[in-house]
């Protein structure tokens, strides 16, 4: 019998295309590439958190509808309960809605851009409809509206990740008014710059907007990610729903960040201070090419090829992003860390540069 069964007679070929994410680990490395918050999580909310865990937090299903954390972050955006839902990471979410509304239709994906909502617009058996963005990586939104007409589900990331640029409210409200779909639009990063257009959440019922404890509050290892959008979505989106999603540590502990978030107002603001000071160094490094960027990370691109970069960078114990997606080869994308590890990113890269420039010379 063992010789002969092959599971994969029972998988879609979407499925078998698709590649297992599992990223290499690198120990003791300066960690520059998935856009964490750098700093050390705030010892006294950590020490809130603990106090708030009681026994029953382990042998007790969770609040299938995170309710305390629900109105924390209604009061905290000013929008209604019935506007928001929460998830194991923003990852959950997006899942959730493509099984809702992608399945079988078209996903139309403003690209380059995140790789996750195409990953899970193929598990969901939808048909992605990528719409390239310009030069600057700004949105085709003509473009966009017309591929929308005939869509489930339309994803927008802003700021955009990897290129950092954000969409203004004139093009979402143009895309918003065009499209009968839901639009989701990504704000991960809203935190570190970017227009806010939770506003027109009054104004279009189908738009949703994703947001994160992952990146400003620093809770990426708890999973916690939360949406905006107007009933008439949730209403689905809760029959796709797991119903123990979100476990009973990470509701309190993104209850906890969120009402002490004025820490993480700080931290953002050292953040960003960093970002200006590592975006004018790439920007006088020579044979570097950088772009401006709303959120913590910024895409830049060398002289020297990106692949060789990465590695030599790696060699210096400096882990960056690379990318696999043709759309993006030639660039990489360097989160900004505290100010220790900006510094050693930075004379890491000045040295694996001037070596590869030399013996491209030499
Ligand atoms: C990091 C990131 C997220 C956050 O994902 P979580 O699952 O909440 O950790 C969402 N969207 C984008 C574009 C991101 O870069």
């Amino acid at each position: 019998m063992s010789g002969r069964f092959d599971a994969g007679i029972f998988v879609r070929e979407e499925i078998k295309k698709l590649v297992p994410y599992k990223p290499e680990i690198y120990p003791d490395m300066v960690k520059l590439d998935a856009n964490e918050n750098p700093f050390t999580f705030p010892a006294e909310i950590q020490e809130k958190i603990y106090r708030m865990i009681s026994p029953g937090s382990f042998t007790r299903y969770p609040d299938a509808m995170a309710g305390e954390l629900v109105r924390e972050i209604t009061g905290c955006y000013g929008v209604s309960p019935e506007q928001v839902m929460v998830g194991n990471g923003s990852d959950e979410l997006i899942l959730n809605l493509m099984l809702t509304f992608g399945a079988g239709n078209r996903v139309v994906i403003a690209v380059p851009t995140f790789s996750m909502y195409g990953i899970h617009a193929r598990v969901a058996g939808a048909k992605i409809v990528e719409i390239k963005r310009n030069r600057d990586f700004g949105l085709v939104v003509d473009e966009i509206i017309r591929a929308g007409e005939s869509a489930g589900l339309v994803v927008i990331c802003s700021p955009n990740n990897p290129s950092g640029n954000s969409a203004t409210t004139e093009q979402v409200a143009s895309i918003l008014a065009g499209c009968r779909c839901p639009v989701i639009v990504d704000q991960a990063y809203l935190e570190f710059g970017g227009t806010d257009l939770l506003p027109l959440l009054a104004e279009y019922d189908n738009l949703v907007i994703l947001r994160t404890f992952s990146k400003a509050f620093g809770l990426a290892g708890l999973r916690v990610g939360f949406l905006f959008a107007a009933p008439g979505i949730l209403h689905y989106l809760f029959k796709v729903k797991q119903p123990f999603n979100l476990n009973n540590f990470s509701q309190t502990a993104a209850l906890v960040a969120l009402r002490n978030r004025e820490l993480f107002t700080r931290q953002v603001a050292l953040i960003n201070e960093e970002k200006e000071k590592l975006y004018r160094a790439l920007r006088e490094m020579p044979g570097v090419h950088v772009y401006p960027s709303d959120a913590n990370y910024l895409l830049f691109s060398a002289v020297v090829p990106a692949a060789d970069l990465f590695r030599g960078l790696l060699r210096e114990k400096v882990l960056i992003r690379n990318f696999g997606d043709p759309l993006l080869s030639g660039f990489l994308r360097v989160t900004v860390g505290t100010p220790e590890e900006n510094k050693i990113f930075l004379s890491a890269l000045r040295k694996v540069i001037d070596t590869l420039g030399e013996k491209k010379n030499g």
